[in-house]
């Protein structure tokens, strides 16, 4: 059996199609979702899963790479659903993924919203209340930088802040696969540092993308752009180098 399964889910958002990969990793008879989407998703992961012949019956963990809406939307509906499900971020992460203190990403909203123009006020106020609405739920597993997980053979968490302070990526030694979360997006065809108005520290991203040159990668499964796996070294040292 197949040890990791990207999901692509194809969507409609704000009238544009878009499209998101979360992972399923394996192991004997357990299953790990790593990130879950927006609100609401949870159905449209369920038929992903089953399209690759996964019973989400038997799954026993749910990793958040980071707490944006996109990353996280539909964990408290998961957890619902399948209450024994154990729920893991970083330690730096857990306590906005459980609600105890205000989102970053909130944060940054809110302290940009005075220096909008006028007509840019509604939308801002309408993505403020969207992140307001979003649910959190309890971290069960607290991950640190290096930690190893039996997770598809043996995964490595690796801190890479940068797009959030408390980004985890996931590398997957069997496979030489790393799962990048927002660490790294595809961008017409090529690797970059995500969306730099919603990267909170660019010079950090970047730190952690070189940092990442460590590991003998093959295959790069990014949350927004799905597989890369030509040229990674070189794509890496080109990601660093962009101003
Ligand atoms: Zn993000």
């Amino acid at each position: 059996m197949k040890q990791i399964i990207p999901l692509e889910i194809n969507f409609t958002y704000q009238d544009s199609r878009r499209r998101i990969y979360p992972v399923l990793l394996t192991n004997k008879d357990e299953v790990i979702l790593v990130d879950c989407g927006y609100p609401g998703f949870l159905p449209l992961i369920k038929e992903e899963a089953e399209k690759n012949d996964i019973d989400l019956n038997n799954l026993s963990t749910i990793v958040i790479t980071h707490h944006d809406y996109d990353h996280m939307g539909a964990l408290a509906e998961i957890k619902e659903e399948y209450p024994k499900v154990t729920i893991a971020s970083s330690l730096l992460d857990e306590k906005y993924i459980s609600g105890k203190e205000k989102s970053l990403r909130l944060q940054q909203a809110e302290a940009l919203y005075d220096t909008l123009p006028f007509e840019k006020r509604a939308h801002a106020e309408w993505f403020q209340n969207t992140l307001k609405s979003l649910r959190t739920a309890k971290v069960d597993l607290k991950l640190n930088d290096h930690d190893i997980m039996p997770w598809a053979g043996g995964t490595e968490i690796i801190a890479t802040p940068g797009h959030m302070p408390g980004h985890i990526s996931l590398y997957i030694k069997n496979y030489k696969t790393l799962i990048a979360g927002d660490a790294l997006v595809i961008e017409e065809g090529k690797l970059a540092i995500a969306n730099p108005n919603y990267t909170l520290d660019i010079s950090e991203a970047k730190r952690s993308v070189k940092k990442l040159l460590d590991y003998e990668i093959q295959r790069i499964i990014c949350y927004h752009g799905g597989e890369f796996n030509k040229n990674i070294r070189d794509s890496l040292l080109e990601v660093i180098k962009e101003a």
